[in-house]
């Protein structure tokens, strides 16, 4: 496996505060140079020539721990909500079924459904299922919240199905933006409980699994495909063998980048080189979103946009990924509730914190964390 750096992952890319205008200037002109047949007429009237910029943005496990229940939702993702709404498509990783009362949170979760309409509130469109917390409250608890998720106004999910919502429609979850295909493919390494009943599907880290998803991205003409694995072991920085060994398969399958989640950590980032001559950018782990979690290492996370274009004449490029670097603040740290920060707006900004040495905390996790994993600040 390659092993790039993934400091020129990051930093060959846009920074965030371009994701709203910049990719557009940036990428343009330089998309349509090439094009001999209508290189006059760009020259004369560029501002015809559209290139649409489409950019998916992804955050890791959005947990619901019993102490966050006594808290007031709002602030838990509220700075992560302008990154969310401004992206086309913004992906949460949901690490718990909405399986009714008794709320409950770890080993076996059961969150409240006012928790989804919240992380919807904030701009996060598509659900991700296929976690190993989906089935703590049994077959019950999936189709309530896939029956749930399948109600909600503007959100879509994936990685499961049951009778409400065929398989076939959802698995992959094929995103028409802007008029690219984006096929995002989840699915489990395994469950903490027993699998689901008939009728229902959670989709496995099994190989005949996954490459039937795939073969159906492709028979739906989907442009670009992203693998969102939930594996890994967890509290681990680095990736193991058999993630390794799947990012590698993932992407001669086809995916077009790799995208995973579940060990409450970050972890590497690498490229695959395929025998396409793509070269595949893979995070191994985003971390968590937000949590109770005070473990070393579990309150730093990645958020990932991945950006793509599509020009006049409808090609579509990958423009490439970036990544940020975000920190879940527990209550009295940063204010009374929960609260993840995206880390790069916050720095230098000590005296904002009731608790400073949380902030000091912050930083040399950063420092620790980007040294393990390799992943530049
Ligand atoms: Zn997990």
């Amino acid at each position: 496996m390659s092993k790039l750096r993934a400091i020129p992952l990051i930093l060959g890319l846009f920074v965030i505060g371009g994701l709203f205008c910049g990719p557009y200037k940036a990428f343009s002109q330089e998309k349509v140079k090439d094009k001999s047949m209508f290189k006059k007429m760009i020259r004369l009237f560029p501002p015809l020539v559209p290139v649409d910029t489409v950019n998916v943005y992804v955050i890791g496990d959005v947990m619901l721990h019993k102490s966050q229940m006594d808290k007031e939702y709002g602030p838990f993702l509220e700075d992560l909500s302008r990154y969310a709404c401004s992206a086309d498509v913004s992906v949460a990783n949901m690490e718990f079924p909405l399986g009714g009362k008794p709320y409950t949170g770890y080993p076996s979760f059961s969150a409240p459904t006012d928790y989804a309409d919240y992380v919807a509130s904030m701009g996060f469109d598509v659900f991700l299922a296929a976690n190993n917390h989906i089935m703590d409250r049994g077959t019950p608890g999936l189709d309530k919240t896939l029956d749930y998720y399948a109600g909600m106004k503007g959100v879509r999910f994936t990685g499961a199905a049951n009778k409400t919502v065929a398989d076939s429609t959802i698995n992959p979850l094929i995103i028409n933006a802007k008029g690219i295909k984006i096929a995002l493919v989840n699915f489990t390494y395994g469950f903490n409980t027993g699998g689901p009943e008939e009728g229902r599907t959670v989709h496995m880290m099994k190989k005949e699994d996954v490459a039937e998803m795939m073969a159906r991205a492709k028979a739906a003409g989907a442009h670009f495909i992203i693998a969102l694995p939930h594996w890994g072991e967890e509290y681990v920085l680095k990736h193991n063998s058999r993630q390794g060994e799947w990012a590698k398969w993932l992407a001669e399958e086809g995916a077009d980048v790799v995208v995973g989640s579940h060990p409450h950590v970050v972890q590497d980032t690498t490229y695959v080189k395929t025998k396409d001559g793509r070269k595949v950018p893979v995070v191994y782990s985003l971390g968590n979103a937000v949590s109770n979690m005070s473990l070393i290492n579990t309150r730093l996370e990645l958020a990932a946009t991945i950006s793509l274009s599509r020009t006049f004449l409808g090609e579509v490029k990958f423009l490439g990924i970036h990544l940020d670097w975000l920190w879940c603040t527990l209550p009295g740290k940063l204010t009374d509730s929960y609260k993840t920060v995206v880390i790069k707006e916050y720095e230098g900004k000590r005296d904002l914190w009731k608790d400073p040495s949380d902030y000091d905390n912050m930083i040399e996790s950063l420092k620790r964390v980007a040294k393990a994993t390799g992943i530049g600040k």
